[in-house]
């Protein structure tokens, strides 16, 4: 049976993991931490990314994919030539690098909010009044659940919040007044067979993903136009594999690309529980080029974010298990004030229905 090295053992590698046994498929995820999600559903390397002995065992794999972007060069470079790692060192370099990518977007002729690179303090003077005087700023590097960025009206607060986030290279974003945050997955495999996931839509709390739910209610054709974006990105930056673009859809019903995440993504969660393949079994037939097709859920569906509250609130699992249509995935990860530490899908016969018991869900996780 074949066998999928994975680079990271978060619970996107777990999840993977978990869709790749029923396609027959073995996962060997290499890991330094000994207390990672993928520890009980894979066969865990305990090692850093860049060890020897890890790498040679993810050489000997069918191929090799990955759950998070930051994955040492040094480790990739091991592998290029040995084994196919899906996405490649080059698409990688691009999507762990905000400005890199907003450039490399705007090359595939996909649009992005206007944004100015700051690389030192010279480029701060006149950069909010390029974006439009109002912005956000954000590490190019390293950044995820809103970490790493600042809001800013100002120039005295564009100083300031650069000094807060260390002078580091950043890039400074005009501030979108959308009407709604939708994403959609696009995945390719090495012989240019395309397929789409569905188009989602997300709401943040305080940075971080709280809920995604499809079907969205953006306007007639958004979907298209997104699919429109995903392609192109697939094919210009010549994705092996599976990525997410996560979009601002506007109050005239255009979409910019926010970023793009070279993988599965938390708002494709729900595809594991809406019926059909999820985003996780797409990865895994992107990535080893078997048979592919569009992952759509077959049900109205939608998911709701677990994470750590700093009073250790949790959530009401016995009515949450009570509720129709609900089912929990959790990452067996010790639970820390703004740790996603699992999620719970929710499925309904239709979209009424759907509201309804998400209203009731939502109580039930603090
Ligand atoms: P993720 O966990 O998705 O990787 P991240 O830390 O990379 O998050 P972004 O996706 O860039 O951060 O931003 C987080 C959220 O902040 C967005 O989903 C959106 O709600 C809001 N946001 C980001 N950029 C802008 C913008 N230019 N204008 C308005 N809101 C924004
Ligand atoms: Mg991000
Ligand atoms: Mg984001």
């Amino acid at each position: 049976s074949p066998t999928l090295g994975i680079l990271g053992g978060g619970q996107l590698a777990q999840m993977l993991a978990l869709a790749a046994l029923p396609l027959g498929v073995r996962v060997v995820v290499l890991e330094p931490d000994p207390q990672a999600p993928a520890r009980l559903c894979a066969e865990h390397l305990r090692a850093p990314y860049t060890d020897p002995a890890g790498l040679e065992r993810l050489a000997a794999c069918d191929a090799v994919t990955l759950e998070f972007e930051n994955v040492p060069v040094e480790a990739l470079a091991a592998l290029s030539g040995r084994v196919p790692v899906r996405p490649g060192g080059e698409l990688l370099a691009r999507s762990k690098h905000r400005a890199r990518e907003k450039e490399a977007l705007r090359a595939a002729g996909v649009e992005t909010a206007p944004f100015v690179t700051v690389e030192g303090e010279a480029d701060l003077t006149g950069a909010l009044e390029a974006v439009g005087g109002r912005g956000i700023l954000k590490t190019s590097e390293l950044g995820y659940d809103g970490k790493g960025q600042v809001r800013v009206s100002g120039d005295a607060e564009l100083r300031q919040g650069w000094e807060a986030l260390g002078r580091v290279p950043c890039v400074l974003e005009g501030f979108v007044s959308f009407e709604r945050e939708v994403s959609l997955a696009v995945a390719r495999t090495a012989s240019g067979e395309v397929a789409f996931g569905p188009l989602v839509e997300n709401v943040h709390r305080a940075g971080i993903l709280r809920t995604s739910l499809f079907p969205t209610a953006a306007p007639e054709g958004t979907e298209d136009r997104a699919r429109e974006s995903a392609r192109a990105v697939a094919e210009a930056w010549g994705l092996e594999g599976l990525l997410t673009l996560e979009f601002f859809q506007l109050p005239d019903g255009g979409l910019l690309v926010n970023e793009v995440a070279p993988r599965v993504h938390n708002s494709g969660h729900l595809t594991q529980d809406g019926g059909g393949v999820s985003q996780f079994g797409a990865q895994v037939r992107a990535v080893l080029g078997l048979p592919l097709t569009d992952w759509a859920p077959l049900l109205p569906c939608a998911m709701v974010n677990i994470v750590g509250t700093a009073n250790g609130a949790a959530p009401n699992w016995a009515a949450i298990d009570a509720l129709p249509g609900t089912r929990r995935h959790l990452y067996h990860k010790a639970p820390r004030p703004g740790r996603k530490v699992g999620h719970v899908n929710l499925v309904a016969p239709d979209r009424e229905t759907l509201r309804e018991r998400l209203a009731r869900l939502e109580t039930l996780i603090p």
